[in-house]
């Protein structure tokens, strides 16, 4: 398995990366715009310087001193808060004045206002350092009219605020990283409380509980999950508990039996006749034993559910009448009446063994528990995606008390000696049941007879020639 960072650490990466993303995606932005309008600014200064001169040329000649005064007064005004070049050409491109920072990166003509283009010109001129030169080539009636303005000022602003995003990143990413770090520690603290609970309840007292805050939080909720659990294991652990119980005295006490029956024939020399006898009665009380513990490992094995190999599709119908078919010899020789109706025509997915054993044993308690001249119906009935199996009894019923305690292995109603059985059938019934996806229940009333219901899944109809 590939081993995960411990939870703090990961809800703090996850808090850091999620403010660094942010952040970024804001510096970015807001850089962009600065840095955008920045440069329009420098746009229009330049625009504006150049339009200036270019009014006065158009009104006298390149040559004149009223131009050459305009160029020398627009920089030197310009110069002190950033640096401006400016140059005029006559109309055959020759340079005839050039003022301010220009004249250390003299300029030539543009390539299209040579050959007589009268569109304005905007070209970036590389001084040898980051920031270059703006230049405007503007044509004017007889003249050219060029500025360059050098972007330094302008762009500055823009990268200082670059610059303090970029140096307070470490610093914020630090502060974030504590920040997320105290965040997360803050919410898993209710979590490593329910885990302490949940290992010391573990470790020692499993009656004890997660305690939880009432709030309804999803953590509430996962303390009430797990108290919900260990209640499920310990209802669990207690049945087993009592079952192993019970099963050591259900073997026990015939294996006592057995020993002090061997005991006393053992003690003096007999007839063969009676030791024919003893060892025919110790061969039917090992036959009981044996069942009891056929029953137990049918039992376990039930309780564990069925495997999909097992869950195979099983003629319902079929099933009984054979099942029934087995109990009719019984049913007559007890005088009891074995009435069948099966037209539900279901198919039930599972295992036809266990399945069989479910039945058996209803069927075989209804008879054993019905006295002479009573009546055994056996029924199926479909109820949407359930069928209905019934086994219904006019014999001796139970008691209402009993009615949920009979279904507890090794659970017998009162003292019922000359009834052979050692409580396991229906215990083995409803696991059966269960492994298949269904119920058992019971109705019954002492002195009139009584019903049980086993309720399962079905496939729908068997289809025809099946
Ligand atoms: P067993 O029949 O071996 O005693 P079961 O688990 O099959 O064990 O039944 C448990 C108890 O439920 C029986 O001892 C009996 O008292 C009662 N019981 C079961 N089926 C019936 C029935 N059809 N009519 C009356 N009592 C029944």
């Amino acid at each position: 398995m590939r081993r995960r960072l411990p939870l703090r650490l990961a809800w703090t990466l996850r808090y850091t990366l999620a403010l660094l993303v942010t952040v970024s995606i804001f510096g970015v932005f807001t850089y962009d715009q600065i840095f955008r309008r920045t440069e329009e600014d420098a746009q229009i200064v330049l625009d504006l310087q150049v339009d200036q001169i270019g009014e006065v040329v158009a009104r006298s000649d390149a040559a004149s001193p009223a131009v050459a005064a305009a160029v020398e007064r627009s920089v030197s005004v310009a110069e002190s808060d950033f640096k401006l070049g400016l140059q005029v050409f006559d109309a055959s491109g020759n340079l005839r004045l050039a003022a301010g920072s220009l004249l250390l990166h003299p300029l030539d003509l543009p390539e299209e206002t040579r050959a007589g283009s009268t569109r304005p010109v905007w070209r970036e001129h590389d001084v040898g350092d980051k920031y270059p030169y703006l230049v405007l080539t503007q044509p004017v009636e007889g003249a050219v009219v060029q500025g360059a303005i050098y972007t330094r000022p302008f762009v500055r602003n823009a990268r200082d605020v670059r610059d303090i995003y970029l140096y307070s990143a470490p610093v914020l990413l630090g502060l974030t990283a504590l920040l997320g770090y105290w965040l997360a520690r803050g919410s898993l603290r209710p979590l490593q409380e329910i885990n302490r609970s949940a290992r010391r309840i573990s470790e020692t007292h499993l009656e004890e509980t997660i305690p939880t805050t009432g709030s309804g939080d999803e953590l509430d909720e996962l303390a009430n999950t797990l108290n919900e659990m260990m209640e499920r294991i310990r209802r669990g652990m207690d049945r087993t508990r009592r079952f192993s119980a019970n099963a050591a005295h259900e073997l026990r006490t015939p294996l006592n039996a057995l020993r002090s029956r061997l005991e006393v024939t053992l003690e003096k020399e007999r007839e063969p006749a009676e030791y024919r006898h003893t060892l025919q009665e110790l061969a039917r009380e090992v036959e009981q034993l044996s069942d009891s513990v056929h029953g137990m490992m049918r039992l376990a094995q039930s309780g564990a559910g069925l495997s999909p190999e097992q869950r195979v599709p099983v003629d319902l119908d079929a099933l009984l009448r054979e099942c029934s078919e087995f109990f009719e010899p019984l049913a007559e020789e007890a005088g009891v009446a074995l009435d069948v109706r099966l037209d539900a025509g279901a198919v039930v997915p599972g295992d036809a063994s266990w399945l069989h054993q479910l039945f058996a044993n209803l069927l075989h308690n209804a008879v054993k528990y019905t006295p002479a001249g009573g009546r055994v119906e056996l029924s199926t009935e479909t109820q949407g995606e359930r069928v209905a199996v019934r086994v219904r009894d006019t014999g001796i019923g139970i008691a209402p008390e009993e009615a949920e305690r009979i279904f507890e292995p090794f659970h017998r109603v009162g003292a019922r000696p000359d009834t052979p059985g050692v409580g396991l059938g229906l215990a083995l019934a409803r696991e059966i049941a269960r492994a298949h996806g269904g119920e058992i229940q019971v109705e019954s009333a002492p002195g009139r007879g009584s019903t049980f219901t086993v309720w399962l899944p079905h496939e729908g109809p068997r289809e025809a020639g099946d």
